[in-house]
Parts: structure tokens; sequence; C-alpha cells
């Protein structure tokens, strides 16, 4: 679970969150959109424990991070980058080669353990981060606008492979999109953070149906953002 109560942050003495309240449940999938610059980054980097909040409580599991670039280390293989965060999870050594294969079937990059991060694709980097982000065995993780830079087929082909990760593996999972129909796909929830508001604008729950049927999930988008 995720209890956030009466938050505020500022930079520079402007305010961008103030009484912000927020809690969300254990197992949960939820996504925040909002405008470039209403405060998506800077909720989820507090959550993180990578920015300090000004006032309010916030309590949240450790979580692991994944962000809008892959972030992985560029000396080591797809395989090293998914190995060294098993091994600051505390898997032991021997056990860490099989669960680094498991982990990359797991992303479907069987194949692609040995290749360095500059010999891999934009689409197949962020499934190494989405892998790595994984051996970090948290049971929260926090994505923010992991997909925003993918070709619209491979990133159809990452919310399929997340949906299944998550049902799989029962994580909470809150994940930042400006993107509102990516944000139906994959939330059963939807947060709207609204710049100059400093908390939050509105929530949806996502039905199936407004999930699946593009009619249903574009008169919801419309909603949104509206
Ligand atoms: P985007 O969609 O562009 O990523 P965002 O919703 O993630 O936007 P944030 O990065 O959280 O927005 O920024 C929220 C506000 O806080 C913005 O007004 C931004 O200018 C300000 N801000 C964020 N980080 C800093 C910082 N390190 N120093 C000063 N101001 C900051
Ligand atoms: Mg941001």
């Amino acid at each position: 679970t995720v209890e956030i109560a009466n938050l505020s942050k500022n930079f520079a003495s402007i305010p961008v969150f103030e009484g912000l309240d927020l809690s969300i449940s254990s197992g949960e999938f939820v996504c925040l959109v909002g405008g470039s610059g209403s405060g998506k980054s800077t909720l989820l980097n507090i959550v993180a424990g990578l920015d300090h909040a000004d006032g309010g409580t916030v309590l949240a599991p450790p979580a692991a991070v994944m962000f809008q670039e892959s972030a992985l280390l560029p000396w080591l293989s797809a395989a090293g980058n998914i190995s060294l965060a098993l091994k600051f999870a505390g898997v032991p050594r021997q056990d860490r080669q099989q669960r680094t294969q498991e982990l990359l079937n797991l992303v479907r990059l069987p194949d692609a353990g040995y290749r360095l991060v500059h010999q891999l694709s934009g689409g197949m980097q962020q499934r190494v981060a989405l892998a790595r982000a994984l051996a970090q065995n948290r049971s929260l993780l926090l994505m923010d606008e992991p997909f925003s830079a993918l070709d619209s087929i491979t990133r159809d082909f990452l919310h399929d492979e997340l949906e299944d990760i998550w049902r799989a593996t029962g994580r909470t999972i809150v994940l930042v999109t400006h993107n509102v129909r990516e944000a139906i796909r994959l939330g059963q929830r939807v947060i709207l953070l609204a710049s100059d508001q400093g908390s939050i604008a509105g929530e949806w729950r996502v039905s199936d149906t407004q999930r699946h049927d593009a009619v249903a999930g574009a008169a919801l988008a419309e909603t949104i953002r509206t």
C-alpha cells in the first residue's frame, strides 16, 4: 500500500503540491496522467524516496523504479545489468544466471543476454530495463513514462506483457504517462494531476469494456481530457 496524506512540495517556493491525498492498495495498477509540468514525475520520485516532501506524510514500501530512458549501465551486457540488480537484491551468486535467463524469457528476449546495451534497439532496452526492475523484486513498481519513446507496435506488445506480469506477480504498479489512452489500456484507476491545482484533479475507475472496447475507451479518454 501507498499512503500519501496532505502532501506539499515546492520548488523554489513555487508549489507543485498543496494538500495532496492519495492511497493506493496493494496489488493495484494505477496510472497517473496530466500535462507537462503537472507534477507526475515529482510525485513518483517522492514515492520512490528519490525526492523529499516539504510537508505531509508519505508511506510506501521500497520500490523498483523505471524511467523514460532505460538508464541501463552501458558497459554491461543485458544479462549483466539484470544480474547486478539480482546481486543487490540479495540473490546468491549461484542462482543469478538462471534467474537472469528467466527474466530475459519473461520479457521475451531469451537470446539477447550477451548483447551490450548499444547493440539493443530502444524497445529491447526498455524490456531489459523492465527485467531489471523486476529483478529488484520489490512489491511496488514505479514507472515514469516507460514506453513514451517507443513505436506503437513495440508499445502495444509491452502493454500486453506488462499486464501479464502484473497479473502473474501481484505487484502494485504506478505508471506515469501523458497518454490517456495508454492509461486506460493499463490502469484499473486513472488519476489526473492538473498543473496549477496542486492536487488531484480527478480520478476514474476503468472497466474492462472501457479497456478493451475502442469506442468506450475513447469516450472515457474524452471525459478525462475535458
Ligand atoms: P512531464 O510530463 O513534462 O514529464 P511532469 O508532470 O512530470 O511533466 P514534473 O517534472 O513533476 O512534471 O514537474 C512539476 C513542476 O515542478 C514543474 O513546474 C517543474 O518546472 C517543477 N520542477 C520539477 N523538478 C524541478 C527541479 N528540480 N527544480 C525546480 N523545479 C522543478
Ligand atoms: Mg515527468
